[in-house]
């Protein structure tokens, strides 16, 4: 896949910088024209497979906070439910 510049029509290239991968036309310095990339801000939570409790439609996803990782729903901010992560599944 090829991109054209909408400035000056050349070619678009990828290039790594120091915030990570960006498009920039291949003209530069002639040509300044730069694409963003829209990269989620985060990596997906890790899932639970479980059904949230209070609005049952959530699934409970991993999320990190403050202090340490919790289960949340993921219909956060609509829903707010979390619960501390149990660790039941110790084996002796
Ligand atoms: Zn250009
Ligand atoms: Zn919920």
């Amino acid at each position: 896949m090829s991109m054209k510049c909408d400035k000056c029509g050349g070619d678009m290239v990828v290039k790594s910088g120091r915030y990570g991968n960006f498009t920039a036309c291949s003209n530069f310095p002639d040509c300044k024209n730069i694409l963003k990339e829209n990269k989620p801000a985060s990596p997906p939570p890790e899932r639970t497979g479980e059904k949230c409790d209070k609005c049952g439609e959530g699934e409970m996803v991993i999320r990190s906070g403050q202090y340490g990782k919790f289960k949340a729903c993921s219909n956060f901010p609509k829903c707010r439910n979390t619960k501390k992560i149990t660790e039941n599944i110790k084996q002796e």
